[in-house]
């Protein structure tokens, strides 16, 4: 079934507040078979509110707003909608008592504004909420369905798993919208996507779409309105497709961290890593710490931004660095080398580079980047030009620096 989100917030308009409720709506409609079709944000003002919905439900038949349930002025939303399928608002005695129950309990008594949290449009069903005060509301008649949960995130969160995903599932007829993603890296999307070939046609009816990020281009798959078992052997088959195609730029799946997968490659190795960054500024280390675990191979690193703390820390020749510069391959490895004899860890993966946005020449761009790992004696090195601003350049640098590490 197809349905459209309202969000109901003039916070939201103004950037104030971040519409998650949207986002996690999104994702459970979607695991449940249904498919959202189109988001709105609109103001607290019942005009807006009430055309919004009657163009929503003019177009699927079928809204779920969020917002507006509060026990003041909001709750004309309630009036506006419920206008919509000429319900008009009544008072519900046992809505009221579960909630004088509810202040009683913290020894508190309801206000007068709170008796419009009791009142319903008629014919809808009450959506308890035992997470907030607001009730939710399912409202279905002649122009469609209607249902309305409160925008406190938690209270939205509670009733759309247990009181609206239940409903709606029984009507879906048993069909999923189901997701998978692979996860690449150190490709652009472009060449990605040559190299996928003629993907789109061999995965059909499944859709794949591209979700480039610094550093990375995440691979989509997405079966829509399949029983789950079919939908799930497609996306296994699929995903293998994928995995195939993208060769060893593909790391992993779902959510699963480049670094994550570093630490489980040094481990299965019983390899140790220590890390010697200069533009990073110890982005790579913190990236690896970050991973629960990650003491049993992390040793740790040496920040070494100025030319004097390459020198001392790391042992680089000040001569290296005259006659090359600090962006560049003699420095690298020797900044690698010096970690690996000062740090002790079997594995060093040094960083230099220009991060900009000042700095750059001709022969050295801003995004210039040197990287060299050292590996139980062994050395190599490697250039890349990575583009974008300061962040970016640095987010990628840190990226491919973790990529390095795991080829
Ligand atoms: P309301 O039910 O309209 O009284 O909303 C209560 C609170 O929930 C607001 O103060 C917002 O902080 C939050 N909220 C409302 N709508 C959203 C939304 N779409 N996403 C995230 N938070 C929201
Ligand atoms: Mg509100």
């Amino acid at each position: 079934m197809d349905l459209e989100l309202v969000t109901i917030g003039t916070e939201l308009l103004l950037g104030f507040t971040v519409d998650t409720n949207s986002a996690f709506a999104g994702g459970e409609l979607a695991a449940a078979g249904v498919r959202v079709t189109r988001r709105t944000a609109v103001a607290d003002a019942p005009e807006a509110i009430r055309s919004a919905v009657a163009e929503a439900l003019g177009r699927t038949g079928a809204v779920l707003t969020t917002g507006g349930l509060g026990p003041t002025r909001d709750d004309l939303s309630k009036a506006a909608i419920a206008a919509l399928f000429d319900a008009p608002i009544e008072f519900r005695e046992e809505i009221w008592e579960r909630l004088v129950e509810r202040f009683t309990r913290i020894g508190r008594e309801p206000g007068p504004s709170n008796r419009s949290q009791a009142e319903m449009p008629r014919g809808a069903v009450e959506l308890r909420n035992r997470w907030g005060s607001a009730p939710g509301i399912w409202l279905e008649g002649a122009p469609g369905l209607v249902v309305m949960l409160p925008g406190v995130p938690r209270e939205m969160r509670n009733l759309l798993t247990h009181e609206v995903l239940p409903r709606l599932a029984q009507r879906g007829g048993g069909q999923v919208i189901r997701s998978r993603t692979l996860r690449t890296t150190a490709i652009g999307e472009s060449i990605l996507a040559e190299r996928m070939g003629e993907i789109e046609r061999e995965i059909a009816p499944l859709t794949l779409a591209y979700l480039p990020d610094l550093g990375s281009v995440d691979l989509r798959l997405t079966a829509w309105d399949l029983p789950a078992d079919e939908a799930d052997r497609r996306l296994t088959d699929a995903l293998t497709l994928l995995r195939v195609r993208a060769g060893d730029h593909a790391f992993g799946e779902g959510s699963t961290d480049l670094a994550e997968v570093v630490l489980e490659a040094a481990r299965a190795r019983g390899a140790t890593i220590a890390t010697a960054e200069s533009c990073t500024g110890g982005l790579v280390c913190g990236r690896l710490t970050a991973i629960p675990g990650s003491s049993s191979v992390v040793l740790g690193g040496v920040i070494a931004y100025a030319n004097e703390l390459k020198r001392t820390a790391l042992d680089v020749p000040g001569s290296l660095l005259e006659a090359h510069g600090a962006v560049s391959e003699p420095v690298v490895r020797a900044m690698a080398e010096g970690a690996a004899r000062r740090l002790g860890a079997s594995l060093t993966i040094a960083v230099t580079g220009l991060a900009g946005p000042g700095g750059g020449s001709a022969e050295k761009p801003v995004g210039t980047t040197w990287f060299a790992t050292s590996w139980n004696g062994r050395t190599d090195s490697v250039k890349q030009i990575l583009f974008g601003e300061r962040d970016e350049v640095r987010g990628r640098t840190t990226q491919a620096a973790l990529y390095l590490i795991w080829r």
